[in-house]
Parts: C-alpha cells; structure tokens; sequence
C-alpha cells in the first residue's frame, strides 16, 4: 500500500497564529488539494497527523474540529481527491501525552490502523517536529516551504534543524510532482491490446 503522511496547518490550509478554530478559518493553500487529488490518482492513500492543542486550551471543541474538517473533505471530493483518515493529537503541550509531535505517537497510530511499514511512507510538513515525529519510526522527511517554512525559500536549509535526510519542495503541488515522477511507470500488462497498454 502507497500511504503518504502529511502534516496539516501550513501544509494543506494557511497557518494561523490565532489558530484555526472555525471552518471559515480553514482556507487551502493554493494547489494543495489538487495536489492530494493527483497523489490518490497515482494510487497513493493519504492520512493526516496534525497537532490541534486548541483543543486542549479550550479555544475550540471537537465539533468544530470536525466541522472545519468535514469542509475539507467536501473540497477535496469536488476535486476527485481524499484524505483517508485525520489522526490528531488533541492535548495542550504541558499534558505529557505521547501523540504530540515531535513524538511519534500519531505516526505509530496510523503504522498500526493501515498495516504498513513506515520506512516506505513519506511524511510531509512545514516544521521540523512533523519531520522529527515521522523520521523517529522511519519514514521519510519532506519539508514543504509554506506556513512556517515558507521563510525558508531561497535559502540554504539550516543545519541541525531537520532530519539528516531531508528533502524541500516549494509547496505541497512540487511535492506530489516529485514522488509521482519519483515513482516507476506501471508495466504494460504482457499480451494486453496496445490500445490498453498507458490506462
Ligand atoms: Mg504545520
Ligand atoms: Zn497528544
């Protein structure tokens, strides 16, 4: 099973200091969702793993959490793409939970909910603790530079930061170009008519 990871504030919507708290607030990042789309047209399934310690401090509730989520999914069915499954961790930082990345709890979560081996799964987000969370069980990081990354373009990634194995891409568009060129061109099926050999 092809199964990307990504992270969700910065990376798929806008980021907000004031946090996302509405769908209202919940605005996609030019080209992410289509991107998502292209992803689950080459076969790849995609999950979510994202902090939303709103929650915990008390500035929004689950409701609102799956309203805003419920509004990206319906974008994102208008545009044939869809987000498998959102895995969040719903705690504030000072409750010592295991799901908080940088920790890997969520990642372990979604390991275990679609049977595969991380060492295969690409993670994708702006921060360094999304790549740190998804590098600690093996997958490989990807550093979107958008939300608190976007800084970053143009410029030499900073040492020590992100994992030794990292890799930028412009936005989440250049990312899922890069892994769908990345990945080898189907075989034709042997003794199959020419005419469906490229479906
Ligand atoms: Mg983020
Ligand atoms: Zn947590």
């Amino acid at each position: 099973m092809k199964l990307v990871i990504l992270d969700r504030d910065g990376t798929i919507n806008v980021d907000s200091d004031e946090y996302i708290k509405t769908p209202e607030e919940w605005v996609p990042i030019p080209g992410a969702l289509e991107a998502i789309a292209r992803l689950n047209h080459a076969g790849w399934h995609v999950a979510i793993a994202s902090n939303q310690s709103g929650l915990g401090r008390g500035l929004f509730d689950v409701a609102s959490l799956n309203a805003i989520h419920g509004k990206m999914h319906k974008m994102l069915a208008v545009l044939g793409g869809r987000v498998d499954a959102v895995f969040y961790c719903p705690h504030s930082p000072d409750e010592g939970c295991q799901c908080r990345k940088p920790l890997p709890g969520l990642f372990e979560q979604i390991g275990e909910r679609f049977g595969v081996d991380l060492k295969t799964v690409p993670v994708v987000g702006d921060t360094a603790r999304d790549l740190v969370a998804g590098a600690t069980v093996g997958c490989q990081p990807h550093l979107v530079l958008t939300g608190k990354a976007e800084a970053l373009r143009d410029k030499p990634l900073p040492s020590g930061v992100y994992p030794d194995n990292t890799m930028a891409h412009k936005d989440l568009a250049a990312f899922a170009d890069w892994l769908i060129a990345r990945a080898p061109a189907p075989r034709p099926v042997v003794g199959a008519a020419p005419e469906d050999v490229a479906r």
